[in-house]
């Protein structure tokens, strides 16, 4: 039996061509066979570099015809966000497995959609957070499972980059649906759920936008809020467009604090965890086997197809941090609390290790 899986990477922007692309050279799962995109140089000379057939580079409107292409069994979507419900549900209707980039649509509703679509047609819908591929990720969800940190109680993170150019899509609302929060504040959403396996019940928010600025008209420049949680575990997060990098989270439990920084990052991320020994506060650096996030998740992907297995980040997953951005921005709007229901299951099973 054919041991890898067949994807076609659809949008050949900078994630699929920088990041994804080149994590299919140590996966053991996954290849690329076909590519879609607007723009049919750009896609022959990509094809080349990575042998696949020129009749395997589509352009969008010959999307539909994934159908008719048995190699193809999942698709990766690499497109900005207002077009991620719609590729999604013509790629199930194609009969095709999904994984799709975060945040995973503009709305709740579009989640649903998303998931009722590759669920009406028996195939798999997984949401790429790489984080809860990533190898420092992983070890540090083991040792708050194993107790090691206590009973935790505080998160506070940032996630802040610049953004230059104010025509980008991720600065127009109906493309990206929202600044800095849906597109990297969701990290801070992610690990603070990720991380401790609780749901907030009530969200506090509020945006800010510098008046002139030219890249903040349609989105807002900065997100703070915070995630109450029902063991009263607290997450308190910023996220801006208009500051220097800085990628960073301290977890603080009842008997030490673990702190990756940076963290969110493709590569290099660091992580250590402080806690008293023989009556002195010890830090120590955290060390895992270095693994491309991106090979990790695209391998989980392609397994689970293999397998027939549940995907560990599913469509669920997505909708529930849709959910959280929504009533983090009605927070903000209307300057109070916001309550959230507490959602059933949003994530599978633990991927197993490749
Ligand atoms: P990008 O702008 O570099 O690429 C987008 C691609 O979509 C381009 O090839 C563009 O030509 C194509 N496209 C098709 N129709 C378009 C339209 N109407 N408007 C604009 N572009 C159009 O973006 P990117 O940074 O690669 O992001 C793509 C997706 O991946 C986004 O959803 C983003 O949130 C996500 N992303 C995820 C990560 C991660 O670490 N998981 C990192 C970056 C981006």
């Amino acid at each position: 039996m054919e041991r890898t899986r067949g994807i076609a990477i659809v949008g050949l922007g900078r994630i699929s061509i920088n990041e994804m692309l080149p994590a299919f050279a140590q996966s053991k799962h996954a290849k690329p066979v076909a590519l879609v995109t607007g723009d049919r140089a750009k896609g022959l000379k990509i094809a080349h570099q990575y042998n696949i057939p020129e009749s395997a580079v589509l352009d969008y409107r010959d999307y539909d015809r994934l159908a008719q292409m048995p190699d193809v069994q999942g698709v990766y979507i690499g497109l900005p966000n207002h077009m991620h419900a719609e590729y999604t549900v013509r790629a199930a209707r194609a009969g095709k497995h999904v994984l799709c980039e975060k945040p995973m649509a503009n709305s709740v509703a579009e989640c649903r959609q998303m998931i009722d679509a590759c669920r009406k047609a028996g195939r798999k819908l997984m949401i790429a957070y790489r984080s809860q591929y990533e190898a420092l990720d992983r070890t540090l969800v083991k040792m708050i499972r194993e107790k090691k940190l206590g009973a935790l109680k505080e998160f506070v993170s940032v996630n802040s980059q610049n953004m230059g150019d104010p025509q980008h899509w991720r600065l127009k609302r109906a493309l990206a649906g929202g600044g800095a929060l849906p597109d990297i504040g969701l990290y801070c959403i992610n690990a603070a759920r990720f991380l401790s396996g609780e749901e907030p019940n009530e969200v506090i928010g509020s945006t800010w936008s510098t008046a002139g600025d030219a890249r903040f008209r349609e989105v807002e420049e900065s997100c703070q809020f915070v995630l109450r949680f029902p063991s009263g575990f607290i997450a308190s997060c910023s996220t801006s467009y208009a500051a220097h990098k800085s990628q960073m989270f301290r977890l603080n439990g009842a008997d030490a604090w673990a702190e990756m920084n940076p963290g969110y990052a493709y590569h290099g991320n660091r992580l250590r965890i402080s806690r008293v020994v023989d009556g002195k506060e010890q830090a120590s650096d955290i060390q895992a086997e270095e693994q491309n996030q991106f090979t990790a998740e695209l391998d989980h992907f392609a397994q689970c197809i293999q397998q027939g297995k549940d995907v560990h980040t599913p469509g669920e997953e997505g909708l529930q941090d849709q959910r959280i951005t929504e009533a983090i921005y009605e927070s903000a709007r209307t300057h109070r609390p916001v309550k959230l229901a507490l959602p059933g299951r949003t994530r599978g099973p633990e991927p197993q290790e490749t």
